[in-house]
């Protein structure tokens, strides 16, 4: 579906008038194009440099408008002084520790190191800030001043713009299982790529990954790797097949019968398996397994099961019925539980690998609610409940397993072409990116999530959705 706005605006009227351009924004595993910019508020650690040294990237110190980083300089006439380096006139991304601020005071040196750096980001440039849990702070001054960095990552989203993107990434460092750079670094590099196009104004929590997980941030991370995706014959199934696919994966895309064309479609354009099956079926787990234990051998085990078919009923809930209802929760909902409670089975073949990834897809209105949803916020706003409890069992955690969940916005596909023009085109313009997602932004963060890499990431739930004002 083409977006009217962006039609509209690219005519040379509307630019003379100063109508907004939507952004073409930066996508797939491109980095920026400027230096990567390191800067720190409130001391130094090393967590942020290793990790950025881990993608391969030579950041460019900068040396900002604070007191530790001010260097000495020489006149003509021999006089020194202190002077702040300056920033390179155009960068790429600032990435800005923040993890050793403890004082409200140190918040000076967070504006400091800002300031500069936005007024020198290229389009589609990126700022990662790294904060520790808030909670784990100590001192409740420690803790206000890491809360603090929310506000300011949150704003800061909102006042970019030509698809400049800034979100913050919590890291355990006063824990008993500190946070590394090796855990780090798929989620930096994540987040400096062009995978995170529609990633704006969240917060992600990185803790420590299971030993199996200590893997290298890879350009094709599932290589070999079984990976099942459900609702897979259109729409954001089939950009997360792909994108799997494209990653090395061994895909299993699951759909309706019904909707067997377009499965078989998406199937063979990838050189995946198809399978036709209704997840509602009381043995859709049972049938997974089998599936994977046929095609790839007994001993296969799947990587990930992404969690993406999803149906809408629409109504007011004083009219909705018991069947509107009753159907989206179980496609939505009740199903993933059944096929996770089956394939979670270790002694299964076709099952999910210790080191696995279990990634459900919610929304936006599952955080926020929307009015004619009461059903289907009810099944997204169980999908995170269901991926919070699942990260906090031990026994998933002690066989590496990770539960994570996206939640996307606004994203053009069917379902949201066939909204009302007017409904369709506001709901585009309502967030920081001024435009709608694509389903590869939605793939592309389940990609991260359920990387090998990605060990140390669990229990998060991702919002894809240009920092919309919904549910903000
Ligand atoms: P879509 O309707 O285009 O595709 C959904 C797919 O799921 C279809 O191929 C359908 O046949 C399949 N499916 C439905 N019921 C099934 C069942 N019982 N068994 C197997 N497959 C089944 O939807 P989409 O826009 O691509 O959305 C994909 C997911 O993303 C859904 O969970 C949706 O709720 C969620 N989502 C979408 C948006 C958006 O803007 N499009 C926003 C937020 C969340």
């Amino acid at each position: 579906m083409a977006d009217l706005m962006q039609i509209l605006t690219s005519n040379p009227i509307a630019r003379q008038l100063g109508v907004p351009q939507p952004t073409n924004l930066r996508r797939g595993r491109e980095l920026p194009s400027g230096p990567v910019v390191l800067a720190t508020a409130g001391g130094a650690s090393a967590l942020a440099r290793e990790a950025v040294e881990l993608l391969g990237l030579t950041p460019q110190d900068a040396l900002v408008d604070t007191p530790q980083t001010r260097v000495t300089q020489t006149d003509d006439d021999g006089r020194t002084r202190e002077v702040p380096t300056p920033y390179p006139s155009t960068i790429g991304a600032v990435v800005l520790d923040a993890t050793a601020l403890t004082t409200i005071e140190d918040l000076e040196g967070v504006r400091g190191a800002l300031r500069p750096a936005l007024k020198a980001l290229e389009p589609s440039g990126r700022v990662v800030v790294l904060g520790v849990e808030p909670e784990t702070a100590g001192a409740p001054t420690a803790v206000a001043a890491q809360q603090a960095l929310e506000g300011i990552v949150r704003s800061v989203g909102k006042e970019l713009r030509k698809g400049a993107t800034a979100n913050l990434v919590r890291v355990d460092l006063l824990t008993d299982a500190p946070t590394t750079a090796a855990d780090l670094a798929s989620t930096m590099s994540f987040l400096l790529e062009g995978r995170s196009a529609y990633v704006s104004g969240q917060v992600l929590h990185v803790g420590h990954g299971a030993a199996a997980h200590a893997a290298e941030v890879s350009s094709r991370p599932f290589e070999g790797q079984v990976v099942v995706v459900t609702g897979a014959g259109r729409g954001i199934g089939a950009s997360i097949a792909e994108t799997f696919a494209r990653d090395g994966a061994l895909v299993v895309a699951v759909d309706v019968p019904a909707g067997g064309e377009g499965l078989a479609a998406v199937a063979n354009r990838i050189g995946g398996q198809a399978l036709q099956l209704d997840i509602t079926a009381p043995d859709a787990g049972e049938r997974i397994a089998a599936h994977v234990a046929q095609r790839f051998g007994e001993a296969a085990r799947i990587h990930t099961v992404v969690h993406n078919a999803g149906i809408t009923r629409d109504k007011l809930l004083v009219n909705t019925d018991e069947e509107r209802w009753g159907s989206v929760l179980e496609v939505n909902l009740a199903a993933q539980t059944r096929i996770n409670a089956v394939l979670l089975d270790p002694a299964l073949p076709g099952g999910l690998d210790d080191g696995g990834s279990i990634v459900g897809v919610a929304s936006t209105s599952g955080i926020a609610g929307n009015r004619g949803q009461a059903n289907y916020a009810a099944s997204k706003a169980g999908v995170i409940g269901l991926v919070r409890a699942m990260a906090a069992d031990p026994a998933l955690a002690a066989r590496g397993i990770t539960v994570n969940a996206v939640a996307p916005g606004f994203i053009e596909t069917e379902m949201t072409g066939k909204m009302p023009m007017a409904t369709r085109e506001v709901a585009r313009r309502i967030n920081s990116l001024q435009q709608g997602g694509r389903p590869v932004d939605v793939a592309e963060a389940i990609g991260y999530l359920a990387a090998p890499a990605s060990g140390a990431v669990s229990g998060q739930v991702l919002r894809v959705c240009g920092q919309s004002q919904i549910g903000a």
